[in-house]
C-alpha cells in the first residue's frame, strides 16, 4: 500500500449511516414509541454521551436486562461503538445463573427493565463489578427501586449531547459477549469482534436477499423479531434490517396474540422465531381469522417439526429453516430452494424447507466420524459438523481447556450430527447428546419427533433415550394431545408402524413408552429442554 493509504477497519458503526441516508423516515416502533431513522442515529449519540459521562469507556461491560424494544435496538449499537463491549444478559436463566454470568462477565453498567428490578435488587451484594444501574421504564411512571441508579433512560437521554464522535478502533476489537444456555453446567461466555459482526450483517443481508425471487428481507420490508434480543444478536437481524433502512417493530415482552395484532395493524412481512414460538403464534385466537399469508418467518434454533412447516405452507406463509449456534454469531445454512425446486407441489416443498439447508457464502463445513475421518456426502453416513466462518467466537471467555476442545483441530466443533447430499444440502440428524443408542442401532431423537408430530391429534412432541439394561437405551416419547382431543399409546405406535413399512425407521425405533403429559419442559429461549427430561425420568425411575 502506498503512504498514506487508510485500512478502513471493519466497525460496526459503518453499518448505521446507510439505513438513515435511504430512508431518513423510516420508522423503528416500540409500545408507545415510534420515530423514524435520524431520530435513531440522534439516540444512539445521546446514549453514547451517558455511557462515556457514566465513566464507560473501550474495553469495559455494559449489561442489558430488557424484552425486545428500541432500547435494546440503541444499545446494539452504541455501545459496542463507544470501544465498550455489550453483555446480553440471558434473562430467562435462573437467578442463579444470571449472577453467575454477570460476575463472569464483569459487568461494570447495567441497563434493567422495570421487570426485572427484583432479580437485580436480590442479586446486587453478588455484583461487586457493577458501579451502577439505568433503568428502563416503559410507563411515564418508574418504578421505585433500592438499586443505585444513575436515572431513567429517557430522562438520561433527552438530558444527553445529540453529537458523538465516533472514533475509529482495531476491528478485532471485542463488540458483543452473551452466554450458552448452559443446559449442561455453567453457562459458558461466547464473544464476537466487530470484523465479525460487520461481516456476519453483509453476508445475511446478502443471503436474506437474492434468493429464492421474493427477497426475505429488503428495504421495503418491516421487521418484526420474535427471537429475544438477548439469544444470539436476535439472530443477527436488528444490524441488517437497520443498516437496509428497514421499518423495525418492537413488540416487548412476547404474546402471542399481541405479537398477530402487531402483524396486522405495523404491516409486518418478516419475523423470526424458534419453531415453538411460532406454533403458539400460529395457534393463537388473533391468527385464526387473520390473513397470514404476507408473512415470511425464518425458523431455526432448533429443526423445525414438519407438522409447524406443513401449516404454514397451507396457510401460505413462506417460511425458511435455518441453522446456527450460540458461538456461531449464529447463521451458518439457510434452506432456500433452487430455482427448478420452486416449481415443485407444495408437498415436495415443505420436505424441502425442512432440510437444515445449504450452508451460506463464507461458510466452510465438514463431517467427521468418531475417529474424525471424513464422511462422505451420500445422504446417508452421518457425522459431527465442523465448521469454520470468519464470525465464529474464538473460545469461551476465561475458559481456555472448553475453548480448545470446542476449535479442536483448527475446526469448530457443533456437537451436531447431519449427513450432506451429494448436491451439497445438509440434514441435521440430532445433536450428539440427544442420540439414541438401542442395540447397536442409531436412532434420531428429531427424526421420531417429526414422524410422531405428523398425527393430527399430538399437539407437541419430544423424545429422548432412557437408559435400559438390555438395549443400552430405548426412546420413549412425552406427547401433548391437541387440547380436546384423546389418543392414546396404541394409536401413535400404529402410526409410527407405518413409517416401518416405508423404511424410514426400523422397528426398535418405535418408542417402548408413550406418556402423555399437560406441556413439556422448554428451555430459556424456548426449545424442548431433553436434558431436564432425562433428569425428570430418572428422578421418577
Ligand atoms: P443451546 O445450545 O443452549 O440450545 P443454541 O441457540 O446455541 O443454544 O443452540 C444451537 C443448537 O440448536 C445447534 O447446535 C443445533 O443442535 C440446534 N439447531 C439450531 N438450528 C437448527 C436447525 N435448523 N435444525 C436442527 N437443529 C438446530
Amino acid at each position: 500500500p502506498c503512504a498514506g493509504a487508510y485500512q478502513y477497519p471493519l466497525l460496526i458503526k459503518s453499518l448505521l449511516l446507510s439505513g438513515q441516508r435511504y430512508a431518513p423516515q423510516q420508522q423503528i416502533v416500540c409500545g408507545q414509541s415510534r420515530y423514524d431513522y435520524r431520530q435513531l442515529n440522534e439516540r444512539i449519540a445521546r446514549l453514547a454521551n451517558v455511557l462515556t459521562d457514566a465513566g464507560i469507556g473501550p474495553g469495559d461491560t455494559v449489561a442489558v436486562m430488557d424484552w425486545d424494544s428500541h432500547r435494546y435496538l440503541e444499545a446494539y449499537f452504541a455501545v459496542p461503538m463507544i470501544g465498550a463491549v455489550l453483555h446480553h444478559v440471558n434473562v430467562r436463566l435462573s437467578t442463579d445463573q444470571i449472577a453467575y454470568t454477570m460476575q463472569h462477565a464483569e459487568d461494570r453498567l447495567v441497563l434493567v427493565h422495570d421487570d426485572f428490578l427484583p432479580v437485580v435488587e436480590a442479586l446486587a451484594d453478588q455484583l461487586p463489578s457493577v458501579e451502577g444501574y439505568i433503568q428502563l421504564s416503559d410507563d411515564a411512571q418508574v418504578a421505585g427501586t433500592s438499586l443505585k441508579t444513575l436515572g431513567e433512560y429517557e430522562a438520561l437521554l433527552e438530558a444527553a449531547g445529540t453529537h458523538y464522535d465516533f472514533p475509529d478502533f482495531d476491528e478485532n476489537s471485542v463488540a458483543t459477549t452473551f452466554y450458552t444456555t448452559g443446559t449442561t453446567g455453567n453457562p459458558k461466555g461466547v464473544f464476537f469482534s466487530h470484523r465479525q459482526l460487520v461481516l456476519h450483517t453483509l453476508n445475511m443481508a446478502t443471503t436474506l436477499a437474492a434468493y429464492e425471487g421474493v427477497p426475505l428481507l429488503r428495504s421495503e420490508d418491516v421487521y418484526m423479531p420474535m427471537t429475544p434480543m438477548f439469544h444470539v444478536h436476535a439472530w443477527g437481524v436488528p444490524y441488517v434490517a437497520t443498516m437496509l433502512g428497514v421499518k423495525q417493530v418492537y413488540p416487548g415482552r412476547y404474546e402471542p396474540n399481541r405479537l398477530v395484532k402487531l402483524y396486522r395493524d405495523e404491516g409486518v412481512t418478516f419475523s423470526h422465531g424458534v419453531p415453538t414460538v411460532l406454533q403458539m403464534v400460529l395457534n393463537c385466537d388473533e391468527a385464526r381469522d387473520t390473513d397470514l399469508s404476507r408473512w415470511k418467518l425464518l425458523t431455526g434454533g432448533a429443526a423445525p417439526n414438519e407438522g409447524l412447516v406443513r401449516q404454514m405452507a397451507e396457510r401460505d406463509i413462506r417460511v425458511y429453516t435455518g441453522y446456527g449456534m450460540s458461538e456461531t454469531c449464529p447463521l451458518l445454512s439457510l434452506s432456500y430452494l433452487r430455482p427448478e425446486e420452486t416449481e415443485l407441489s407444495v408437498e415436495q416443498q415443505v420436505a424441502m424447507r425442512m432440510r437444515t439447508g445449504m450452508p451460506i457464502a463464507l461458510v466452510d463445513l465438514r463431517l467427521i466420524d468418531e475417529e474424525g475421518q471424513d464422511v462422505p456426502a451420500d445422504g446417508v453416513s452421518v457425522g459431527e459438523i465442523l465448521v469454520r466462518t470468519p464470525w465464529l467466537t474464538q473460545g469461551y471467555c476465561k475458559e481456555p481447556e472448553k475453548g480448545a476442545e470446542l476449535w479442536s483441530g483448527g475446526w469448530l466443533h457443533t456437537g451436531d450430527v447431519a449427513s450432506m447430499q451429494p448436491d451439497g444440502v445438509l440434514q441435521i440428524r440430532d445433536r450428539i447428546k440427544d442420540v439414541i443408542k438401542t442395540g447397536g442401532e442409531w436412532i434420531s431423537s428429531l427424526l421420531l419427533e417429526s414422524l410422531i408430530s405428523q398425527h393430527p391429534a399430538v399437539a407437541n412432541v419430544a423424545v429422548v433415550g432412557v437408559p435400559d439394561e438390555r438395549w443400552d437405551e430405548r426412546p420413549l416419547a412425552l406427547v401433548v394431545p391437541v387440547d380436546g382431543v384423546s389418543v392414546d399409546t396404541d394409536t401413535l405406535k400404529q402410526h409410527l408402524a407405518q413409517f416401518v413399512d416405508t423404511g424410514q425407521i426400523n422397528k426398535w425405533a418405535i418408542p417402548s413408552e408413550i406418556r402423555f403429559v399437560e406441556s413439556i419442559p422448554m428451555t430459556s429461549v424456548g426449545k424442548i429442554n431433553k436434558k431436564l427430561i432425562r433428569e425428570q425420568l430418572t428422578t421418577q425411575a
